[in-house]
């Protein structure tokens, strides 16, 4: 738990938020500010600043937030009309929230590249 950050706080019930899954290692919630009619985070419940910051170890649980996501398409209706998986890793790509965290985007057609 970084006292700082965002994404801690919310895992901590500290800040709230709408909740879309929760497990022992991973937490989802509807982005504040959606960008298409779905819009999920999910997240690890231990803070990983970024992609970048990533090592073997992580390896698992990096493919539990894609599981969790694939779970949430099915369950948010978007598995059979298509979705995106998104994470930003840095300055360039946009990153804000230096928790790392998974966008899952869906309900509408998405435009190819992004920005
Ligand atoms: P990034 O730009 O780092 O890839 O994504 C950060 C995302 O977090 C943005 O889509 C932003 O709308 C979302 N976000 C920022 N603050 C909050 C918050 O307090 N609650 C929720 N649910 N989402 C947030
Ligand atoms: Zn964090």
């Amino acid at each position: 738990m970084e006292e700082t950050c965002l994404f801690c706080r919310i895992v901590a019930g500290s800040i709230p938020a709408r909740l879309a899954h929760e497990d022992d290692e991973t937490l989802a919630f509807h982005d504040i500010d959606p960008r298409a009619p779905v819009h999920v985070l999910i997240v690890p419940r231990r803070h990983i600043a970024a992609v970048d910051r990533l090592g073997e170890p992580d390896a698992a649980l990096m493919g539990k937030l894609m599981l969790v996501a694939r779970h949430l398409a099915r369950e948010l209706g978007v598995a059979d009309s298509g979705y995106r998986l998104v994470i930003n890793n840095g300055a360039d790509a946009g990153q804000s929230v230096d928790h790392i965290h998974m966008h899952l985007l869906g309900g509408r057609p998405l435009k190819w590249p992004p920005g």
